[in-house]
């Protein structure tokens, strides 16, 4: 039986996972990468190395992207070059970013003029389930696109979660991250006070991560805490990221996150003290605000 011709776009930390895995599995794959360099090591593995995203998508049947941000995704698909132009009308076109319901719904829109179909399948689970094969997709788009696209979501990810039309899946990702950015800038801001107050570090943090706050994210924190190691899994640039297409999201509802707000605050910290490249878990290091008035 032949297989499925499959492009992925972006080899950052995820694509990357995602694309050795394709070719664990004997898929005929495509690759592209801005920064070409990290394209090697796949052709290497028998992958064709394509020298633009049009290139990739001109060969592939499904095509994946997964960048950073909003204006890398739209560079991927609609830039000079870009997947669109060399889909052809029976290739299904999969973004798997963490993008905003904005820029979904025009994405979407070209697809769909171009005839395409279009499934907006952004993921939970980082490094290793991308590399294992262990993501959890939340997918918005048909159900026929989706079933078409299965066989090979299923080598990438333990679930495959449909959530409704297209933009489904961005939303349920945007609002997964904030609860989680949440946790993590409450967490980091725990941890100030735990020093200010001369508490002992360890035993404060094993009390809440082993107790009724210790949630995933706190468990995570914790432990790339107690091994001094932020090399990122989920960079903390993206997590504000995603705080930030979430508020944009909730906005356009008429709705106010306020904690998300807060969240988002804490982490541009970070990022002002020069944290943004480190794992998200990097908040830990950044010091909450001393307020100058007394509640
Ligand atoms: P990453 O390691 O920073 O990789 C980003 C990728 O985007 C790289 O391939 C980069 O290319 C490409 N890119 C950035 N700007 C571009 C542009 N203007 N044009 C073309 N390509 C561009 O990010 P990641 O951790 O793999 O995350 C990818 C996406 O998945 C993000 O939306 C993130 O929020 C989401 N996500 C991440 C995780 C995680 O744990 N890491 C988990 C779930 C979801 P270069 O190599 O050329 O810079």
């Amino acid at each position: 039986m032949s297989r499925t011709n499959v492009a992925i776009l972006g080899l950052g930390i995820m694509g990357s996972g995602m694309a050795n895995r394709l070719l664990s599995a004997n898929f005929p794959l495509a690759v592209y990468n801005r920064n070409r360099e990290k394209c090697i090591p796949f052709a290497d593995a028998g992958a064709f190395i394509a020298s633009s995203p049009r290139e990739a998508a001109s060969h592939s049947q499904i095509v994946f992207s997964m960048v950073g941000d909003d204006a890398a995704s739209r560079e991927i698909w609609l830039g000079e070059n870009g997947a669109l132009q060399g889909a052809s009308q029976d290739s299904i076109l999969i973004e798997s970013s963490t993008l905003s319901g904005d820029w979904i719904a025009e994405l979407a829109s070209k697809a769909s003029e171009r005839g395409c179909r279009f499934l907006d399948a952004p993921v939970t689970g980082t490094k290793p389930h991308a590399a294992s094969g262990e993501l959890v997709f939340l997918v918005g788009g048909s159900p026929e696109a989706l079933d078409a696209a299965r066989p090979v979501l299923s080598v990438l990810g333990r679930d495959v979660l449909h959530l409704g039309p297209v933009g489904s899946g961005a939303l349920m990702k945007l609002i997964n991250n904030f609860v989680c950015g949440v946790q993590a800038a409450s967490f980091a801001e725990a941890l100030t006070m735990i020093d200010a107050g001369g508490l002992d570090r360890a035993t404060a943090v094993s009390i809440l991560a082993g107790g009724a706050p210790g949630s995933g994210i706190v468990k995570r924190m914790a432990d790339r805490m107690a091994t001094n190691d932020f090399t990122p899994n989920f960079a903390l640039h993206w997590m504000a990221k995603d705080l930030s297409y979430a508020l944009r999201n909730a906005a356009d509802k008429g709705i106010r996150l306020q904690i998300a707000a807060a969240a988002l605050s804490v982490f541009q910290q970070a990022i002002a003290e020069g944290h943004g490249d480190e794992d998200f878990s990097a908040v830990s290091k950044s010091s909450a605000r001393r307020s100058t008035h007394k509640l």
